[in-house]
This record gives C-alpha cells, structure tokens and sequence, in this order.
C-alpha cells in the first residue's frame, strides 16, 4: 500500500513538472572555503553573504521567472533585458557570482601586463586606481557597487552603481566588483566600509579580473 502511495506520488512529480519552474540557476558554490579569506571576510560573513543573500536573490529569481517570458534565458541576458523586482535578483545574483569569483585566500597581487598598461595610461598606477575605487566606495550613498570596467577598446572606467547597478547596461564589461551593501561587510566591520574596502585588496585575485579583461566583448 505504502509502495503504491510512492509510486503514485512519484509519478504525479514527473508529470506535472513544471518547465518554468525547475530550478535553472543553481547556486554557485564558492570556490575556496568560507573560512578561507579570514581575516578580511570572516566565515560568519562569508556564510551570510553566499548562503543567505547570493542564494537568496536566485530563489527568488527562480519565483519571479515562473511564467515570465524571460524563464530559461541565460542570467545575463535576463540582467540586460529586465526591470524591476526581475531585474533586481536577477543583477544581484549575478553581481555576486562574479565578486566571490574575483576574490580568492591566495590572489595573484599583479595584473597582466595588458592590464597593467591599461591601468597605468587611464589611472596612472595600481595604487592610483585602488584610491579612486575606495573614494568611490566610501562616497557612494546606501547599497551599491563599485566597478572597475572596460569598453571593447580596452578603455578603463570606474563606475559607482546603486542598489544593484551594473556596467553590463552600459556596453561595458565589469572587470571587478566591489559590494558596498552593508551585508558584504557589517558582521566583521559594523559601520566601517571604508576599512572593509581597504581590506578587500589584499584578496583580490588580479589573475581573475585580468581574465575578463582579455576576453571583454
Ligand atoms: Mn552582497
């Protein structure tokens, strides 16, 4: 009796299947332990940040697309092509999937020499664009992010975006990421983001960001 009550209970899952409602976007796992940036991000924070609120936007993204014409379009396209609540956790999942990329316990501390150059004709030096992040970081109001961007001709630009803004809605590629939410750094720097800014350079992997700038679009 029992058997039959799976049975059934298997197959009415199989059948009523809902395309638009299957999970498309798992959640990506982060690719060092969430201890392992510590002291700079502390496993408290990386728990938060990945499980609770990366996680978070794609569930909720999972419930936005059901029924949306957008439903089994790739991330980015769904970022460039929606608005609103859509766009929100659509843009915020993807934000995230490229700073935890962008940040690793043992980061290469240069950039390519194609990067390098890039950074020395349009900031002047490394340290000249690590100031210009964190001044923008520290200036921009509420929750936001600070990009490092290129355009197709390798033309470097440091946008400050609110909320979930991005680059990618520009034309330009984000290189690297900067989450100024308060949930990237209150549980480890209460209300000191310019500190959490400071410190997050030394995890910064430039190997990554030096990566997305070769294959910019
Ligand atoms: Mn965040």
């Amino acid at each position: 009796m029992l058997m039959i009550l799976f049975i059934t209970l298997f197959v009415r899952m199989m059948t009523t299947a809902d395309p638009a409602t299957d999970v498309r976007y798992a959640v990506r796992e982060l690719p060092y332990g969430y201890g392992a940036l510590a002291p700079v991000l502390s496993e408290e924070t990386m728990r938060f940040h990945h499980d609770k609120h990366y996680a978070g936007y794609l569930a909720r993204l999972e419930e936005l697309l059901i029924d949306s014409p957008l439903a089994g379009q790739p991330l980015e396209d769904i970022v460039l092509a929606a608005d609103g609540a859509l766009f929100n956790n659509a843009a915020q999942a993807w934000n995230h999937e490229l700073y935890f990329e962008q940040l690793s316990p043992q980061p290469v501390r240069a950039p390519s020499a194609e990067l390098a150059a890039a950074i020395e004709r349009d900031f002047g030096s490394l340290d000249a664009l690590c100031t210009q992040m964190n001044r923008a970081a520290a200036g921009l109001f509420g929750s936001g992010w600070v990009w490092l961007a290129a355009d197709r001709e390798g033309r470097l630009a440091i946008f400050a975006e609110a909320n979930a803004g991005n680059p990618i809605l520009r034309g330009w590629t984000p290189l690297l990421g900067i989450d100024v939410w308060e949930h990237a750094y209150y549980i480890d720097y209460r209300n000191r983001r310019a500190d959490a800014v400071a410190a997050l350079w030394s995890v910064v992997d430039w190997q990554t960001v030096s990566h997305r700038y070769a294959r910019r679009r």
